[in-house]
């Protein structure tokens, strides 16, 4: 049995966000996270928006932690040095009976407390977005919307989380949490862990872990979103993200440039069985695709380099479920966070690491280190720096990745990091390498070759410190 001030179950933006709130704290924490790596749930399936907060209800938790997470995003991406655009965003009115409708929209971010918004006409569109439908007759404008990498800024937390201690176990999986001798028992497939706080933050699973200690029950109900990824050479066509108007089921369809320069088509919203279910299929990329035309007419599909699926932690409250469960001392949930929930993810995580470290009158750490780096690309390094490399390590300089033109050195350093990479997915989400127009069929090899040198070494080292 190993005994921990905190166990979070779930390394998503929410869990990785969260671990580093907690890390501020004099508290031993640890997370646990199912699968190979951090960022394999919705987190790493999205539309990449930093929203506005003009679409959520007045009044909903989804409402209130949109706006104040939109608003930490700045600070935050520089502490974390993760590329962030506001980019700003448009939604569409296709005929002038619409209009109400985005003046409705307009209104209701007012409400939410959202600056920077006006309603713009066709010649101010054409002028933004000459791509865009002419069909379009007005638009709702949000000068706060923004775009980033949802696996750089979820990786980096829990990156700058490991160095500041807490301990991150991958292929970990919770299975059970119950309550004895006021502590909580968690069993895992790694053992079991005694925990004075759980942190729920299980994506699509939190429904179980809460409806496994508390009376007051909750369902997630997966709804599934297909993309259609599109190639960088429509890196300039559009500036902002652009939207329909949204429908009970969502925001609808969004043609949305991405940090990297690719350009997202979808998501699709459909209910499902599965939880797990992340198929793309047939219907729903015809759907993406038609839906998609009507914002942008020539929708090149021939130049799509991917198409993926993630599934939203939809909640039968149709809201966000925070906090410590009323009848479960100790027990935080982060459940039902669907979408605005990338944008609410540092907001959420302040206020539960607060929750928590005030429940175990934990003290601050005056050695917090909030300042992490990013992988330099080797491109943009200094010419001492790259000659370093070359020197120190030959051959490192070479390009793996054609498309992204990504370096042994890069790819190295991603496995090396603190929760560093041990997958190809992982080598992906960190450095791009496998991103780009040929998606790793050129460099997959030599991926696998590097982490397996790399990964032997690492584990080689491992077994002697513990000889
Ligand atoms: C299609 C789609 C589009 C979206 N677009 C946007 C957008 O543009 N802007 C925005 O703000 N939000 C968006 N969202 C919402 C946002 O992506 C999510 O709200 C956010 O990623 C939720 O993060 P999370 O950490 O709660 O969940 P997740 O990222 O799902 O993380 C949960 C983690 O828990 C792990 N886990 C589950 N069970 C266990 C277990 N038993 N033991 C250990 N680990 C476990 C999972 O493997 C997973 O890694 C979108 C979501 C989807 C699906």
């Amino acid at each position: 049995m190993i005994d921990v001030d905190v166990l979070i179950v779930g390394g998503g933006i929410i869990g990785c966000s969260a671990a580093r709130e907690l890390s501020k704290f004099n508290l031993n924490v640890v997370l646990m996270e199912k699968e190979t790596d951090i960022c394999s749930g919705q987190s790493k399936a999205n539309t990449a928006i930093i929203h506005g907060g003009y679409d959520a209800k007045p009044g909903t938790l989804k409402a209130r932690y949109n706006v104040r997470g939109n608003r930490m995003f700045g600070r935050l991406c520089k502490e974390l040095d993760v590329p962030l655009r506001w980019n700003t965003s448009l939604v569409l009115a296709f005929s002038e009976k619409d209009v109400p409708q985005l003046e409705a929209l307009r209104q209701q971010g007012i409400r939410n407390g959202v600056t920077g918004l006006s309603i713009i006409g066709r010649d101010e569109i054409n002028r933004r977005e000459p791509h865009v439908s002419k069909k379009t007759v007005a638009a709702l404008l949000s000068k706060q919307s923004g775009i980033l990498s949802p696996f750089k800024f979820t990786i980096a937390n829990a990156e700058n989380a490991a160095e500041n201690g807490v301990v991150f176990h991958r292929n970990a999986e919770v299975f059970g949490i119950k309550r004895e001798e006021s502590k909580w028992i968690v069993k895992s497939t790694i053992g079991t862990f005694r925990a004075k706080a759980v942190l729920n933050c299980a994506g699509v699973y939190t429904d179980t872990f809460n409806n496994q200690v508390s009376a007051v029950r909750y369902e997630i109900l997966p709804r599934r979103g297909q993309y259609y990824l599109l190639d960088k050479k429509y890196a300039k066509q559009f500036h902002a993200s652009i939207f329909q108007l949204p429908t009970h089921m969502g925001k609808g369809t969004v043609i949305s440039p991405t940090v990297d320069g690719t350009v997202l088509v979808g998501p699709t919203a459909e209910d499902i069985m599965n939880r797990d279910d992340t198929r793309t299929t047939v219907e729903g990329l015809k759907k993406v695709f038609s839906s998609g035309k009507k914002i942008w007419e020539e929708l090149p599909l021939q130049d799509a380099i991917k198409s993926f699926a993630g599934v939203r932690a939809h909640c039968n409250q149709n809201d966000f479920i925070l906090g410590e469960a009323p009848d479960a001392p100790f027990f935080f949930n982060a459940l039902g966070v669907e979408s605005p929930g990338l944008t609410a993810a540092p907001a959420i995580a302040l206020d539960l690491a607060r929750q928590v470290s005030e429940r175990l009158h934990a003290t601050c750490k005056m050695d917090f280190q909030p300042f992490h780096h990013s992988i330099p690309t080797f491109e943009g390094m200094r010419e001492k720096q790259k000659r370093r490399i070359c020197t120190e390590h030959p051959g490192d300089e070479v390009i793996v990745c054609q498309c992204e033109g990504v370096t042994r050195w890069e790819i190295r350093e991603a496995i090396r990091r603190p929760v560093g990479a041990r997958t190809i997915d992982g080598i992906k989400r960190r450095v791009r390498a496998g991103m780009g127009s040929c998606q790793a069929r050129l460099c997959a090899i030599q991926i696998n070759e590097i982490l397996e040198e790399e990964l032997t070494s690492t584990f080689a080292h491992t077994a002697l410190k513990f000889k």
